[in-house]
């Protein structure tokens, strides 16, 4: 594919900070990318560089993107981690290298006249499927609740609209409840639109307990330990915990609320812990996020240790497309659970939803309301499309099949 021109731009994220998105041009036509930001980034994630220098970067490496040639998308990877030959993208940054690659996914998509997941599919020989949602309802962290995110996800899925409006209506309901249960509710919202309550975790699960079967919705929690864990302990306020008691705890809150889904309850360097609770807690998924920060070497000796069931994918995470496919792969093929995730801090680029659907993860962890819709919408769109198509070529099916008995008749 022959790029006529590529060049980096300043925008905004919805957590009003600058980001970098990255415009290609081609005979085809223009696409562009931007790339996310998290809050609780992990220790184990690409360097995240303040974008004017990652702007600065840019503009030093550009020329290399107009002269080179790429036959796909693993050819443009490969070269990033040529440009880049540190783990973590530390010399031009993991978010420029993402942007770059996800404009790249755009462009040769545009290329080839397909659909982005299709593209994935042809390029990487992935299946691609229709995720279910899990979304953030409730935000923690406000002193007195000890989890960053209590989300609602399916029991079971008919199709990912109806699952989504049945989120979306419970997440309307809850904001109600709320109002009714605290003095402080204002139908505010935190930077992943989900509620803010004064609200401790037990009164949180409580009303989303009461509603959930209505609803046929189940809980999860995004821990998010790591932020909690500091000089061998789990900190709570004034309270300070050990692993031990860690793991006791969420156990103690599980068993109480019908959660299925807990994400990164102990620190990234706690492989006993996740051990321990994957065994105990089975059947529900524990799942890795900074945990893995979507690198396949952590993923590799997690699955000798059986430390999770489940992992979240953010491509963000490790700079590329191409390593976050590879991931996403490998966990599939070890049993995990795979999660393709937003970050806190988002775009209005939408990649997220077919990058989800096309390496067939099984969930998609993406915001309800506010700009996060953006994703969530996408995914209804494709699934549309792909009914139309499984429609249509059940009707070449019984066509030919009419048609074989009609000739076998004569
Ligand atoms: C998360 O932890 O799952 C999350 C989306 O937050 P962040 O982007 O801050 O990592
Ligand atoms: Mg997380």
């Amino acid at each position: 594919m022959k790029i006529l021109k590529i060049e980096a731009r300043k925008v905004l994220n919805s957590k009003a900070q600058p980001t970098i998105e990255i415009e290609i041009r081609t005979e085809k036509g223009t696409v562009k990318s931007s790339a996310p930001m998290g809050t609780s980034i992990g220790k184990y994630e690409a360097y995240q560089m303040k974008t004017d220098d990652a702007i600065r970067k840019f503009n030093v490496i550009k020329r290399l993107f107009i002269s080179e040639y790429f036959k796909g998308q693993k050819d443009v990877d490969i070269f990033l981690r040529k440009v880049d030959k540190t783990i973590h993208f530390r010399e031009i940054g993991g978010n420029l290298a993402i942007a770059i690659s996800s404009a790249f996914l755009k462009a040769f998509s545009l290329e080839k006249n397909m659909e982005i997941w299709k593209y994935i599919e042809k390029e990487f020989g992935t299946i691609p499927k229709i995720p279910q949602p899990l979304c953030n309802i409730v935000g923690g962290w406000n002193g007195k609740n000890q989890f960053q995110e209590f989300l609602f996800l399916p029991t079971h899925q008919k199709s990912f609209t109806k699952s989504l409006f049945k989120i979306s209506e419970a997440y309307n309901e809850i904001s109600h409840i709320l109002n009714e249960n605290d003095s402080n509710f204002n139908y505010g919202k935190n930077i992943e639109s989900a509620w803010v309550t004064s609200l401790n975790y037990k009164k949180i699960l409580e009303i989303m307990k009461s509603i959930s079967e209505k609803y046929m919705l189940k809980i999860g929690l995004d821990v998010a330990a790591s932020q909690l864990y500091k000089n061998g302990y789990y900190n709570y306020g004034d309270e300070k915990i050990n692993s031990h008691d860690q793991l006791s705890f969420i156990e103690n809150v599980i068993k109480d609320f019908p959660i299925t889904y807990i994400e990164d309850p102990f620190h990234e360097d706690d492989w006993l812990s996740f051990s321990t609770a994957v065994s105990r807690w089975r059947p529900k998924m524990v799942c890795g996020d900074d945990f893995y920060a979507t690198r396949i070497n952590r993923l590799l000796s997690s699955v000798e240790k059986k430390a999770t069931n489940a992992v979240i994918v953010k491509p963000n995470q490790v700079g590329t497309i191409s390593d976050s496919i590879e991931f996403c792969k490998e966990a599939s093929k070890h049993n995990q659970t795979t999660i393709l995730s937003h970050r806190s801090g988002e775009t209005d680029d939408n990649i997220e939803a077919h990058i989800a659907v096309g390496l067939g993860c099984d969930y998609a962890k993406f915001g309800i309301s506010g700009e996060r819709i953006v994703r969530l919408n996408e995914i209804i769109r494709i699934e549309e499309e792909m009914n139309n198509f499984d429609s249509k070529s059940e009707k070449i099916h019984t066509m030919s099949k009419n048609l074989k008995e009609k000739i076998n008749r004569i």
